[in-house]
């Protein structure tokens, strides 16, 4: 609920060339490239607008792009155009993936995406990740622990040059967050999924086999996991 106008606020993920995305990238590349020593085939699941891809892509892999929104995709492969890129990107639905078993050396699933799915459904993410790695394939996670900055969430603590938080209700269980961003010409509401550290590595560990947990600052990490 409320993605779109989220993402459309926040360049961080729709701009490859903004500031923000940049940052991202930054902050990711050395340890994305430390655990994909070997070159070979590289699915970046819910890819968005396909900066990963295209980084990847400059490294040497092959790299496919899959995202569930047809306007992310639609802008991935604009970029790509320009780009002169060979990264394929396609609609597709991670918790049902159309890729043979063991097609890819390795899976990225990078940029907070949890916050979109709930227990259920990304346990169906993890599944299929597991069934389209290859024997020896790594899956490379990077998340907010959400657990975490709940309470900075509660107060409302300002988000961006142009947008700040005006209201957040959680549910009784803590389990999502509504939270309803303002700006000076409109607001909007997104539903987060509220995803802590332990719950995701509890959920993983029934896919898969930890490698690594990188912590990028106070509340984001990079897992890495491999079959
Ligand atoms: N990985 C990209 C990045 O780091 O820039 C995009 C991250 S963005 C926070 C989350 C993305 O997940 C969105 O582009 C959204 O459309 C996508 N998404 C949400 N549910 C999905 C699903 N079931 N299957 C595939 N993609 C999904």
């Amino acid at each position: 609920m409320g993605f779109k106008e989220y993402y459309r606020a926040f360049k961080a993920y729709t701009d490859i060339y903004s500031k923000e995305y940049q940052r991202r990238i930054e902050e990711l590349k050395p340890h994305l490239l430390r655990f994909m020593k070997r070159k070979g085939k590289v699915l970046d699941l819910a890819c968005g607008v396909g900066g990963f891809s295209f980084l990847l892509e400059d490294h040497g892999f092959e790299v496919m792009g899959l995202d569930i929104d047809e306007e992310m995709i639609k802008k991935a492969t604009e970029y790509a155009e320009e780009k002169n890129s060979k990264v394929k990107f396609i609609v597709g639905d991670a918790r049902e993936l159309s890729f043979e078993d063991e097609t890819f050396d390795y899976v990225l699933f990078l940029g907070n995406t949890t916050v979109h799915f709930l227990p259920k459904d990304l346990s169906e993410v993890f599944k299929e990740v597991k069934r389209v790695l290859k024997k020896d394939g790594v899956f490379l996670m990077n998340f907010v622990d959400m657990r975490g900055l709940l309470p900075r969430i509660r107060m409302g603590t300002i988000v961006g040059e142009e947008y700040w938080i005006s209201k957040v209700t959680i549910d009784e269980e803590e389990k999502t967050a509504l939270i309803e961003y303002k700006s000076e010409r409109d607001s909007f509401r997104v539903r987060f999924v509220i995803w802590g550290k332990t719950a995701v590595e509890l959920l993983a560990k029934l896919y898969f086999i930890p490698i690594e947990s990188v912590k990028l600052d106070e509340v984001s990490y990079l897992n890495v996991y491999k079959k």
